[in-house]
């Protein structure tokens, strides 16, 4: 593939969520022709990529016909992350760990990191994307990932792009966070603009472990998170809770927004 006709290639990283879901319309809707990424990093919630799966389909049912029809192709890569933190205290990946419930604090949102986890993903982006001379490669962070998620900082992903560029003698590509000083609700705006198919996607850490099935738990950060999304958005919520989320809102002092 030449260059020229690669242009508008973007190697995106995608999880079942609804921020990279709204990440592949965002990209899709621009005309670029797209290689979607996911990782099996040893996360609980791995039932999100099933999710994933589900609207690549509706992606390319969307953008992939017509005189702007877009490439789409997508992977699943298997990340030994899990298995190199095997002291990790992060309960998306230590099955000794409960899951934190209720509206993210500065602790319980902390229970979720995952060392390194965005460095490692990028770099496998960036190593697809120059195989395939894409120029960009982008992820979904967002404002709310910024306080206790030091690899969704611009700090991280301009140094990271320092990094590939010196990796390579190359500025060929670069990173983009481009919801990086979006709320989640301006994102779930957006996706609505885009006519995203937010049934589609999968947020809850608990996997649909423990006998919850297809149905999110409504009581895990991510949940709540997910619900106050809509909410705050004014956009009618598709997902399935086994637990009403509204009770871990508007508690004075815990509200992120
Ligand atoms: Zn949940």
């Amino acid at each position: 593939m030449s260059k020229s006709q690669s242009r508008n290639h973007a190697v995106l990283i995608v999880s079942g969520g609804m921020d990279s879901c709204v990440l592949s319309y965002y990209y899709a809707a621009a005309g670029f022709d797209l290689h979607l990424l996911s990782f099996n990093y040893g996360q609980k919630h791995l039932k999100e990529l099933t999710y994933a799966k589900r609207y690549v389909t509706h992606l390319r049912e969307r953008f992939g016909q017509g005189p702007r029809a877009i490439q789409v192709s997508y992977d699943i890569i298997d990340l030994p992350i899990a298995r190199l933190l095997t002291n990790s205290d992060s309960a998306l990946i230590n099955a000794d760990l409960e899951m934190p419930k209720g509206h993210y604090t500065d602790d319980s949102m902390k229970a979720t990191v995952v060392p390194y986890r965005n460095p490692n993903m990028l770099l496998q982006a960036a190593t697809v994307a120059w195989n395939e001379h894409a120029s960009v490669v982008a992820f979904a962070a967002h404002q709310g990932d910024y306080s206790q998620y030091p690899d969704c900082r611009e700090v991280f992903v301009d140094s990271f792009n320092a990094m590939l560029a010196a990796a390579m003698n190359s500025e060929e590509i670069k990173v983009e966070s481009p919801f990086m000083r979006f709320t989640k609700a301006q994102i779930a705006a957006l996706g609505s603009s885009l006519s995203v198919p937010f049934e589609l996607t999968w947020s809850c850490y608990e996997g649909g472990n423990n006998g919850l099935g297809d149905q999110h738990c409504g009581s895990c950060g991510t949940c709540v998170e997910r619900y106050e999304a809509f909410k705050l958005a004014g956009i009618p919520d598709p997902t399935v809770y086994a637990n009403n989320p509204e009770r871990f809102l508007a508690i004075p002092g815990q509200s992120n927004l």
